[in-house]
């Protein structure tokens, strides 16, 4: 087939129009074009007056070979790359030990599905249950604030993201297509075909929770073996090569090849794995509020007219600040039509995060507003990140009113540097609930500073974004993983053979599609390794 990239039609295009395009585009008779498919369709909406969707098509003509051929100059005209997933490796048939991955979010869910179906029958374990119980372990916390710190929004089957937006969008590079393999499973699973080509899919939690059932009951179906409420407390290492791990009922599972995708939140087996040696260095990462508008808002700063277009959906935003000090303040997670959650795993902490439904309905957009910080910013070791978050999620759980309530401040009053004192036209979605409070003793002063530099910087981008009424909710500060437990290009860690670190909770990845890309990347590594043990 032909790929044709970046062509431009207006957002109200008949049906007739994508196919007029290519034989315009390839100077063809409409009688050579066989069949086109839309490979991707993305929007620009700089100009809100005339905002335009651009297609990336595979197209099947009557002469494909020659067509290249004419157009072998052309950039945006060229050959369908071929971008199927293909196996690395094949267990032996006389497979002697079974691979073990922690962790059941996207990174282990992709890391034990591949290895499943590549023959590897893998053990995976996760300290959390299974997703319906763990949907009503999270629901109750938030309406009852009873918290499990072993099942929550952080911990469970699905891992972090299961209650969220969904978002599927990844920036980082992907020349072997992993991301096209993640979504085709998602697809299998039950996903809508929609995230295979719409530029920016996202899914929403419910359909997530049916989704990550079908991918467990089909690594099931292939071998493996998936325990909930198994929690790794130990991990056995000797001369140098990991030899298996310990749960915390004392069960011990021998393998020499573990995976380890146990996300951000696993502050205690961080701790574990620094006890033992494994090799982990600070890393920089973010702090900062959850912000709340209306999705009217937004949607009519970005899309003018054509706010409420079915084809746009809630309109997103993403913002980046480069403040005058030198730091940058920048949205991150930004969850339109959507509610503001609360993402603790310990207690007497808060935390903030952000999910929203497949329709994204709900009255307010919110997102995180985040301020980049590093390990100069919280000296004191490698794992001096985490005390750093915790203090700011027991500072948070003290403003709030010691009740799992989230500290809450209008914009208005953030910036003029006065405790908000009622709410206004943005009502907060947070549950369990909020207390109206003085943010500016949620985060350290140069993080307050640099936020109140950038909200009024953002609303030139979009209009109304520092509306008086929005709402600032504390604290976001679980954006990424605090730490890095190094790997080499083998994909083990750089001391302990036959430990892999992947995903978020490593260092190596942030969001759903960069953790399931890991997760592959580390079950062909892991493939690969076993074989050549196996021999
Ligand atoms: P995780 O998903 O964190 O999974 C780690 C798993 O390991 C957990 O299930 C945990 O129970 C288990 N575990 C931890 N320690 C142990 C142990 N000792 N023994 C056994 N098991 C253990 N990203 C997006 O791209 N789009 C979004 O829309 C989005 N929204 C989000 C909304 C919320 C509320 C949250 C919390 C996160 C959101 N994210 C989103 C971020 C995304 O969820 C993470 O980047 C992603 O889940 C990381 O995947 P992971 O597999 O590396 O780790």
């Amino acid at each position: 087939m032909i790929r044709l990239t970046n062509i431009q039609l207006p957002l109200d295009h008949d049906d007739q129009a994508i196919a007029n395009a290519v034989v315009a585009r390839l100077s063809i008779k409409a009688a050579d074009l066989v069949s086109y498919h839309v490979h991707r369709r993305g929007y620009d909406a700089r100009k809100k007056a005339n905002i335009v969707l651009i297609y990336t098509l595979d197209v099947e003509t009557k002469n494909n070979k020659a067509l290249l051929e004419k157009f072998a100059d052309e950039q945006l005209i060229k050959a369908t790359p071929d971008m199927s997933y293909k196996f690395v490796a094949q267990a032996p048939v006389d497979l002697q030990e079974r691979p073990v991955v922690i962790g059941f979010g996207p990174c282990g869910l992709l890391t034990g599905l591949v290895l499943a179906q590549m023959g590897y029958k893998p053990i995976i374990l996760d300290r959390g249950k299974e997703v319906r119980e763990r949907t009503k372990d999270t629901f109750g916390f938030w309406r009852k604030k009873i918290l499990n710190t072993e099942s929550n929004v952080q911990f469970g089957e699905g891992g972090a993201g299961t209650f969220s937006d969904g978002k599927l969008y990844s920036q980082v590079k992907d020349p072997h297509h992993y991301g096209r393999k993640v979504l085709t499973e998602f697809v299998e699973a039950g996903a809508p075909d929609e995230i295979m080509f719409v530029s920016k899919p996202h899914i929403g939690t419910f359909r997530l929770v049916s989704m990550v059932e079908k991918m467990r009951a089909k690594i099931i179906e292939l071998g493996g073996e998936i325990r909930f409420s198994a929690r790794v407390d130990d991990v056995q290492i000797e001369a140098g090569q990991i030899t298996g791990v310990a749960l915390a009922d004392g069960e011990v599972i021998k393998s020499k090849h573990i995976a380890l995708a146990i996300g951000h939140s696993a502050r205690d087996t961080f701790e574990m794995l620094y006890d033992k040696n494994v090799y982990i260095e600070a890393k920089p990462f973010s702090v900062g509020f959850r912000i709340e508008h209306q999705q009217s808002l937004i949607d009519e700063a970005r899309f003018g007219a054509n706010a409420g277009n079915e084809i746009l959906g809630a309109a997103d935003y993403k913002l980046v600040h480069h403040c005058k000090g030198g730091r940058s303040v920048y949205s991150f997670c930004m969850c339109p039509g959507g509610t503001v959650v609360a993402a603790t795993s310990e207690e007497h902490r808060v935390v903030t995060n952000g999910m929203s439904q497949y329709s994204r309905a709900e009255r307010n957009a919110n997102s995180a507003i985040v301020v980049g910080i590093d390990p100069t910013d919280y000296p004191g070791g490698p794992l001096a990140g985490i005390d750093f978050q915790r203090e700011l999620e027991s500072n948070a759980y003290l403003l709030g009113g010691e009740n799992y309530d989230a500290p809450a401040q209008k914009v208005g009053d953030f910036l003029k540097g006065v405790s908000s004192e009622t709410i206004g036209s943005v009502e907060p979605s947070f549950k369990p609930g909020i207390k109206l409070t003085d943010l500016s003793k949620a985060l350290p002063d140069f993080c307050i500073e640099a936020i109140r530099e950038a909200i009024p910087a953002f609303n030139r981008k979009i209009n109304g974004f520092a509306l008086e009424d929005a709402l600032l909710t504390g604290v976001e500060t679980r954006t990424s993983a605090p730490i890095c437990i190094k790997r080499g290009k083998d994909f083990q860690s750089i001391n302990t053979q036959g430990l892999f670190p992947a995903g978020e909770g490593a260092g190596y990845a942030g969001g759903i599609m960069s953790a399931a890309i890991d997760g592959i990347k580390v079950a062909e590594a892991m493939a690969l390794s076993i074989n050549h043990s196996n021999k």
